[in-house]
C-alpha cells in the first residue's frame, strides 16, 4: 500500500483536504490499484473524495493517461478507412449503436464500436445484440481488424486489455455511489476510446432524469472535459447533449431494441431515434472528412446492408426471429388527456425488474425482456388505453416494474412542446 516513496493513505488525505494531486502520486494509486496493491477500501474512499472536490483538468488529463497506460493501445491504422467511433454515456432506450454503426459504416468510415453490458438502469450493447442468434460478440484483435476494413462495422466486446484500470475502477464506482463524477466519467469514457485507436470520436452526453448528468450545465461540463481529453490525444472528438428526460424510442430492453434498430435501418422507426441517428452519423461523417450524405444513405437501404453484413460476420443469423416473452402485462391510462412526460428513469429501471438488465455484474438478463412505450410525450390517451406493454419470462417480476412505473407518466390538457432532442453541441 505504499511505493514509491508514496503511501495511499497520504494520496487519500490530499483529495480529502481539497489539495492537488501531483502526477507521479496519480500514476502511483491508478497502477498500484490495478495491480491490486491499494486496497479496494483505500480506493473507495480516495474515489469518494475526488466525488466531493473534484479535480483540476491536469488532474483529469493525468488519470485518465494513467488508465490508458495501465494496458494496451490498439493500432488500426491498418483498416484502409477513417476510424471514427460513438459512444454514450447511456440512456434509457438507448439502441442508437445498432443503427447507426452500419450507417457511418455504408457512408465509407470504419467504425470500431467497442461496447459494454448494461448495469442498473441503463442497457448495455451487447446484451442487446445477444438476442440476434447465434451472434457472437468476442473478436480477436485479428477479426476485429479485418472486419473493419471489409464491413466498416464491429461492435464487439472490449479486450481485457484495454484500460484494465477502468474495468476495476468502474465497478467499485458502481458500488460505493461514485459513478456520476465529471472527472471520473471522463477518465473511463476517454481512457477506453483513445485505447482503442480510433482516429475520431463522437460523443453522445445524455441530459436528463434518465442520464447520470441531469442537467445541461453539468452534461456541458463533462461534454467540455472529454473533447479536451480527445484532443489532447489527437483523437479529433466532438459531442452532442442530447435529451434523456423521456425514454428513447418506444422500445426498452433488449431483443424489443433490436427490433427497433432493425426498423429505422427498414427506412421507419420512432422519430426522435432516426433524428438522433442522422444527427450523430453527420458529426461522425464530418470528423471522418467524408461528404457521404447520412439520410440519402440510410434511405438507399446501404445502412441495412451494413447491418445484415456485420451481424453474419459475428456468426449472428440477421433474418432468426428475435425471442419473444413467455409473459406480458399492459399498463393503461388513468385518465384522458395529453402526455406530457415519461420519467426515462422510472421506465429503465422497470425494464431492468423485468430482467432486460442486472443487477449484479454475473447476472444474466433475459433477452425478451423490456418494455414497448404504446404512447409517448405529445400523444392524446383515452382513460384505458395501453400505455406500456410489459414483458417478461418470469411473471413475478411484474409487481416490482409495476412499482417503479407508479407515477412515471404526466398527463395534462394540452401538448407542451417536446424539448429538440439534440440541445446542444461541443466542438473545439
Ligand atoms: N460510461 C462509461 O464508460 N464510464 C462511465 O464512467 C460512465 C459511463
Amino acid at each position: 500500500m505504499a511505493g514509491q516513496g508514496i503511501a495511499a493513505v497520504d494520496v487519500i488525505a490530499v483529495k480529502r483536504d481539497n489539495q492537488v494531486l501531483s502526477g507521479e502520486q496519480i500514476d502511483w494509486v491508478v497502477d498500484a490499484y490495478t495491480r491490486g496493491e491499494v486496497a479496494e477500501e483505500q480506493m473507495s474512499a480516495l474515489l469518494m473524495a475526488i466525488f466531493l472536490n473534484g479535480m483540476t483538468p491536469p488532474e483529469i488529463a493525468r488519470w485518465t493517461q494513467a488508465m490508458i497506460s495501465s494496458g494496451i493501445r490498439m493500432d488500426l491504422r491498418g483498416v484502409g478507412r477513417p476510424t471514427v467511433d460513438k459512444h454514450s454515456t447511456g440512456g434509457v432506450g438507448d439502441k442508437i449503436s445498432l443503427p447507426l454503426a452500419p450507417l457511418v459504416a455504408a457512408c465509407g468510415a470504419a467504425v470500431p464500436q467497442l461496447s459494454g453490458r448494461g448495469l442498473g438502469h441503463t442497457g448495455g450493447t451487447l446484451d442487446k445484440m445477444e438476442s440476434i442468434s447465434g451472434w457472437n460478440p468476442m473478436l480477436s484483435p485479428d477479426r476485429m481488424l479485418a472486419q473493419l476494413g471489409d464491413v466498416g462495422a464491429v461492435i464487439c466486446a472490449a479486450s481485457h486489455d484495454l484500460a484494465p484500470a477502468d474495468r476495476k475502477l468502474y465497478a467499485l464506482r458502481d458500488v460505493t455511489a461514485t459513478v456520476e463524477s465529471i472527472p471520473m466519467i471522463a477518465a473511463s469514457i476517454m481512457s477506453k476510446k483513445i485505447a482503442e485507436g480510433t482516429d475520431a470520436l463522437v460523443l453522445d452526453v445524455k441530459v436528463g432524469s434518465g442520464a447520470f448528468m441531469k442537467d445541461l450545465e453539468s452534461a456541458r461540463r463533462l461534454a467540455e472535459t472529454m473533447v479536451e481529453l480527445g484532443a489532447a490525444h489527437d483523437v479529433s472528438t466532438s459531442a452532442l447533449l442530447t435529451d434523456m428526460s423521456v425514454p428513447l424510442g418506444r422500445a426498452v430492453g433488449n431483443a424489443v431494441e433490436v427490433a427497433e434498430a432493425v426498423e429505422v435501418l427498414s427506412g421507419g422507426g420512432p422519430a426522435d431515434v432516426v433524428e438522433l441517428t442522422l444527427a450523430l452519423a453527420v458529426e461522425m461523417v464530418g470528423l471522418a472528412g467524408l461528404d457521404a450524405d447520412p439520410a440519402q444513405v440510410l434511405a438507399s437501404g446501404k445502412a441495412m446492408d451494413s447491418w445484415r453484413q456485420m451481424v453474419a460476420a459475428q456468426g449472428g443469423d440477421p433474418d432468426a426471429p428475435l425471442p419473444t416473452p413467455r409473459q406480458t402485462h399492459t399498463v393503461n391510462a388513468e385518465t384522458s388527456g395529453v402526455i406530457t412526460g415519461i420519467d426515462a428513469l422510472a421506465v429503465g429501471t422497470a425494464a431492468w425488474q423485468l430482467g432486460a438488465g442486472r443487477a449484479r455484474k454475473e447476472d444474466p438478463v433475459q433477452y425478451a425482456s423490456g418494455i414497448l412505450c404504446r404512447a409517448k410525450p405529445g400523444d392524446t390517451v383515452t382513460e384505458g388505453d395501453v400505455m406500456f406493454e410489459l414483458h417478461t419470462d418470469t411473471a413475478e417480476r411484474f409487481a416490482d416494474a409495476l412499482a417503479a412505473l407508479r407515477g412515471a407518466v404526466s398527463i395534462g390538457e394540452r401538448a407542451e412542446r417536446r424539448p429538440a432532442i439534440v440541445l446542444e453541441a461541443v466542438r473545439r
